[in-house]
């Protein structure tokens, strides 16, 4: 059996970023610059006032001495106005600063009297002027190929009067669920049968990672109807298939895969819940069978569907782990298996506690759950111990 390492490296290795595309900025949040983006306008813009108040030569404010105020700046429009000495200029927050002003006095820190102002405070040069270039300079990097579009991204984007950006492109997927037991939500269950889960759960995450979802579809345990599913199904970037890839007489998708011509690559990876694991292709499709108890679908997905689908976004290899932080486990933990087990915790204040049961059909503890704790095989941990959990949103 290979390990989660071996086969997250083959998956990565086999799927290429597609195509990147302009797109308005509205429409590219969560998703990955397609290159190196450089600042074309200097933040701020040019010199001006961080307050409303007056702007003044700091050097001729001296205790007592009133100055006078000789105009004023509103924002919006440069009046190329000029102060002197013992001069002051009433101005507005983000307005220009004006020729031979070196500072801004609040206006909460000056009593005005007609044409005159008195400054109660001391004033030091620079004070509430926003210096042109201070916070970002031109032709400095502000976004790296591969890296997340975030909101504040966007607003940085925005700034520099970008109205478009390029981003990779957006990894269409196909899911398809299997077995002879399962009802759709909305049905009613006969004996035996149970309500159909995991398609919902893969088209949520799908969705939640960047991906977009073409079809979802469900087959019976039934090979010519499994081959007709996955051949609509081969026609996007990713097909998941879920159940039916374990070892039983009703597992079918292997010997279907083959029927319809698709390689698998690799079967069974060293991990708990998870290990009846599928990859493969078929042309420019990556194909991944689940396993089809909800957990296994979960943790496989997180492991290997997730970073597939960031690659195809053309997201650089920093964005592919899931979060990590420190937690402090509120129980001993122990793995006596011979495969890592991602555990299912909740995170209380700092503090990991196991939450339902952990075996893979415990579809209640995955929902409660907030944190997955990857165990190693023979791994003892104690109450107490720091550890690092992979945070699940
Ligand atoms: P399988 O991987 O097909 O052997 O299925 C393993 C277990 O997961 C069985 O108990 C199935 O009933 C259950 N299962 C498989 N597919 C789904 C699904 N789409 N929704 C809910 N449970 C499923
Ligand atoms: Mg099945």
């Amino acid at each position: 059996m290979i390990t989660e390492d071996e086969a997250l490296a083959h998956i990565l290795e086999s799927v290429k970023p597609l195509g990147s595309r302009r797109v308005p900025l509205a429409q590219a949040r969560e998703r990955f610059s397609a290159r190196d983006i450089f600042a074309g306008v200097a933040l701020p813009v040019f010199d001006n006032s961080a307050m409303d108040g007056y702007a003044i030569v700091a050097s001729s404010c001296e205790a007592g001495k009133s100055q006078r105020v000789i105009g004023e700046q509103p924002a919006g429009l440069d009046r190329r106005l000029r102060i002197g000495p013992g001069e002051a200029l009433r101005i507005f927050t983000g307005a220009p600063l004006p020729a031979g002003a070196d500072a801004v006095v609040m206006q909460e820190d000056v009593r005005r009297e007609g044409a005159e102002i008195f400054i109660n405070t001391k004033v030091e040069p620079g004070e509430f002027i926003r210096r042109r270039g201070s916070d970002l300079s031109e032709g400095q990097k502000i976004l790296g190929a591969g890296e997340r579009i975030r909101p504040q991204t966007l607003a940085l984007l925005a700034s520099q009067g970008l109205a478009e950006i390029e981003v990779g492109g957006e990894a269409r997927t196909a899911i398809i669920s299997t077995g002879d037991e399962l009802v759709a939500p909305g049905g009613s269950l006969g004996p035996g049968q149970i309500y159909e889960s995991n398609s919902t759960l893969l088209q949520a995450l799908c969705e939640k990672w960047g991906a977009s979802v073409a079809a979802v579809e469900h087959s019976d345990d039934e090979a010519q109807s499994i081959e007709a599913a996955l051949r609509r199904g081969l026609e996007n970037d990713i097909l998941i298939i879920v159940g039916g890839v374990s070892v039983g007489a009703r597992d079918l998708v292997k010997p279907a895969l083959n029927a319809v011509g698709a390689q698998t690559d690799l079967w069974r990876v060293s991990v708990k819940p998870g290990k009846p694991f599928l990859f493969g292709r078929a042309g420019k499709c990556a194909i991944f069978g689940l396993p089809g108890n909800p957990v296994s679908a979960f943790v496989t997905f997180l492991l290997f569907v997730r970073p597939a689908i960031l690659r195809l976004m053309g997201a650089g290899a920093d964005e592919l782990p899931l979060r990590k932080y420190d937690v402090q486990l509120a129980e001993d933990l122990q793995n006596p298996g011979d495969r890592p087990h991602y555990v299912r915790g909740r995170v209380v204040q700092g503090k990991f506690t196991v939450v339902g049961r952990q075996e893979s059909h415990a579809l209640y503890g995955l929902s409660r759950a907030k944190a997955l704790l990857r165990v190693a095989p023979g791994e003892t941990l104690s109450s107490g111990a720091t550890v690092s959990a992979l945070a699940l949103d």
